[in-house]
């Protein structure tokens, strides 16, 4: 089979672990497959670069080179454990010193500056994936591989959107297919970075935070692989975060449509965009777990095995607000609803949820709790005439929410699933501040309290997933 393998921080966050993706990547290419690599940068690694270049941009020269000397001493222990040839050890030690000296010029620039673009905060944030190709690419050369390390600048090619690029499918085909088809017919495993990718015009953009996911499916996609591996730490998509509900259980094979749903209510374990280039496709995704490699983990496709299962997952997105706009004189005025979300939309605000009660006196949306105070503002100004007359009486905000999302295919059509829901809250005492159910009726989304995200989450997954 062709295939295309992304590894996640995790599994390559140190210099065993690097050892290990190697040997991997090495004994299913023994097997026969073709292989493209895509990784990440090694766990914490991005976070880390964003930091420094936060700090730069606030002249706080001591924490950005102490963030790249912490860089530093981790790539260059990780060399030393993974990498046994010391030719290729003293090469890949200058390469990680110059790719970090390079941050620190950049930083030095941004601190003169006193600003941080999109487009420089992009440059830095790559730079995690930009030093562990060689690395990897160095260790799968030692476990007895043909490799090589290929920057994601020169196969995807995205819109200048920085921070959070949109790849350009028809320009990456061509291009990927040209850098990539050589190599794997010569027996050569590309090892490619993850989360990156240029304009036409060659200058670095991201996908967003974990975005190497995206990769692995627009590299899939462009090659024609027959399935797209994501390894992780975790034994595939799971009924609910394992670290907030630990007896969360394996899903064997989910939709694409509940797989791209779970991940836009939070799921963490797959980026939101990931399923979009393979789906139309008909590519399967498998969820693996480097840590746990004989297990099956999970498969997206198009038509899972038909499960008796009508809630597949439930996940949460917190630090999220909730906007009401209210008023008695709103009821029958047309054009309300339109007057609120354009306000929001021109703030460049996204909403996350809606709800408006039959009665119309009030409209209700959740929006990520940083946007708070913009919407607010903007709404008092959209309004300030609706005010006046009293039409609106307030606008206002409850914080600290969170939307639970109850995700499944075959909650369709299926009565009684949202009485269960609310009756696993009301049995252990839990308030839902709202509710929607998404269009797609895939999913049923709640607000609560984000106090109440945890306790609710495991009530709701007691309820329907605990055999
Ligand atoms: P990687 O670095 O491999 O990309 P991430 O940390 O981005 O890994 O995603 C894996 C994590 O997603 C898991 O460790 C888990 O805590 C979290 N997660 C959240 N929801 C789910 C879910 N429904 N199933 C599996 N993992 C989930
Ligand atoms: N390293 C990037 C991030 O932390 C991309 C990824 O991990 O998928 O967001
Ligand atoms: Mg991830």
């Amino acid at each position: 089979m062709r295939l295309v393998m992304k590894f996640g921080g995790t599994s390559v966050g140190d210099g065993k672990r690097i050892k290990n993706v190697a040997n991997l990547v090495r004994g299913y290419a023994m097997q026969g497959h073709a292989i493209v690599v895509a990784t990440s940068a090694m766990s914490k690694v991005t976070d880390m670069l964003i930091g420094a270049a936060r700090r730069a941009a606030e002249s706080d020269a001591p924490a950005y080179i102490a963030a790249t000397r912490t860089l530093l001493d981790q790539h260059l222990v990780a060399i030393d454990d993974a990498i046994q040839d010391s030719v290729a050890r003293v090469a890949l030690r200058d390469q990680v010193e110059h790719k970090l000296n390079g941050l620190l010029e950049l930083c030095n620039s941004i601190a003169v500056l006193g600003e941080l673009t999109p487009r420089a905060l992009d440059t830095i944030a790559s730079l995690g994936e930009r030093l562990i190709v060689p690395i990897l690419a160095q260790a799968l050369r030692e476990a007895g591989a043909r490799a090589e390390s290929i920057e994601a600048t020169e196969l995807i090619v995205t819109d200048d959107n920085f921070t959070s690029a949109e790849p350009i499918l028809d320009a990456t085909r061509d291009k990927a297919r040209a850098r990539l088809i050589p190599l794997i017919d010569a027996d050569v495993i590309p090892v490619v970075t993850g989360f990156i990718g240029a304009t036409r015009n060659g200058i670095l953009t991201t996908l967003g935070r974990g975005g190497s996911d995206f990769t692995g499916t627009i590299l899939g996609a462009a090659i024609d692989a027959d399935e797209v591996w994501i390894w992780t730490d975790v034994n595939g998509v799971m009924t609910c975060d394992p670290r907030v509900v630990p007896d969360a259980q394996t899903i064997d094979e989910i939709a694409y449509a509940e797989a791209a749903e779970l991940s836009y209510f939070g799921a963490k374990v797959i980026h939101p965009k990931t399923i979009v280039p393979v789906a139309e496709r008909d590519i399967p995704v498998l969820i693996l777990n480097t840590f746990n490699p004989t297990h099956p983990g999970t498969r997206i496709v198009r038509a899972p095995r038909s499960d008796a299962r009508k809630v597949k997952a439930i996940t949460t997105i917190r630090k999220l607000s909730l906007i009401t706009v209210e008023g008695r004189g709103m009821q029958g005025v047309p054009g309300v609803a339109a007057k609120v979300f354009s306000a929001v939309a021109r703030e460049g605000i996204s909403v996350l949820m809606i709800s408006q009660s039959s009665s119309e006196q009030n409209i209700c949306f959740v929006i990520e709790a940083d946007a708070t105070q913009r919407a607010i503002v903007a709404l008092e100004k959209e309004f300030e005439l609706e005010r006046l007359r009293h039409n609106i009486d307030r606008i206002w905000a409850q914080e600290k929410i969170a939307i639970l999302a109850v995700v499944g295919a075959g909650m369709k059509n299926t009565p009684g699933i949202a009485a269960k829901v609310f009756g696993a809250l009301g049995d252990n005492n839990l308030n839902i501040i709202s509710i929607a159910q998404g269009s797609s009726e895939y999913n049923l989304s709640l607000v609560v309290d984000e106090r109440d995200a945890d306790n609710a989450m495991r009530a709701i997954h007691t309820s329907f997933l605990v055999q």
